[in-house]
């Protein structure tokens, strides 16, 4: 039995429109589950979803965090109005923000201590891309994106995650095993411990995401250092999301 509480995240992208809200909200109202639950939905919808969700025990997060606090920053959302609007947790750093919209390291680390000061709960998302797993550097990869993002960060008593998505297997159908995602977060636990001491680090929840499914969730969950999962494209159908989330 592990002590850290499972956590399951719905990553709706730039996805569904007010249908997918409403039969969501159908499929959760009056559940309750043994996993901490939340749905990351386009910002726009965040407060519809709040308020459809109020009398359920699923969470709101956010997608994305905006690095800035206010000012001329035309198109960006600041983490004290996340917070404000209810959200509970934000993602940071997901891999499509990376590689589409120049996100790094350095991004990451301040939007960590943005979401620290609003008490958002950042799950801050790190992998591998192929290049770089069939060129064995998996592990520098993921310990530069963990010691680059928090570097120089007074994590305090705070609580966040972290969620290994190996860009390979986000979207594509081919989930790491159970056996390779486990030897991976075992190692970005030891990275925690070397950063934040063995008491903090057994603390850490880490996830698992990249095709995620109904199908691989009890395996990929029974390992001794998969935490909670990141689930993307299965969560757009609310009754295969509710199917995961019910196999905690
Ligand atoms: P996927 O996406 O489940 O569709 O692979 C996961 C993610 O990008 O968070």
């Amino acid at each position: 039995m592990k002590s850290r509480k499972p956590i399951v995240i719905a990553n709706w992208k730039l996805n569904g429109g007010f249908d997918l809200l409403c039969s969501s909200v159908a499929s959760f109202v009056k559940k309750s589950f043994l996993a901490e639950v939340y749905i990351c939905p386009p910002y726009l919808y965040i407060r519809d979803l709040l308020h459809f969700l109020q009398y359920s025990v699923v969470n709101i997060g956010s997608q994305n965090v905006s690095k800035y606090q206010s000012g001329a920053y035309t198109g960006e959302t600041s983490a004290q109005m996340l917070a404000e609007a209810g959200c509970k947790l934000c993602l940071i750093g997901h891999s499509e923000r990376r590689s589409m919209f120049r996100e790094n390291n350095a991004s990451c680390q301040i939007k960590l201590k943005r979401a620290f000061e609003n008490n958002l709960m950042p799950v801050l998302c790190i992998g591998e891309n192929l290049e770089e797993k069939n060129a064995g550097i998996t592990k520098d990869i993921l310990s530069r994106q963990i010691n680059e993002s928090f570097e120089a960060l007074d994590i305090a008593d705070n609580s966040f995650c972290i969620a290994y998505e190996p860009v390979w297997a986000i979207g594509t159908g081919q989930a790491a095993t159970p056996e390779t995602a486990q030897e991976v977060h075992a190692y970005i636990r030891e990275q925690l411990v070397s950063l934040f001491g063995q008491d903090k680090a057994q603390q850490i929840r880490i996830l698992y995401g990249g095709s995620v499914t109904k199908l691989n969730t009890t395996e990929l969950l029974t390992q001794p250092d998969i935490d909670g999962l990141l689930v993307g494209g299965a969560s757009l159908d609310a009754e295969h999301f509710m199917s995961i989330c019910q196999q905690v």
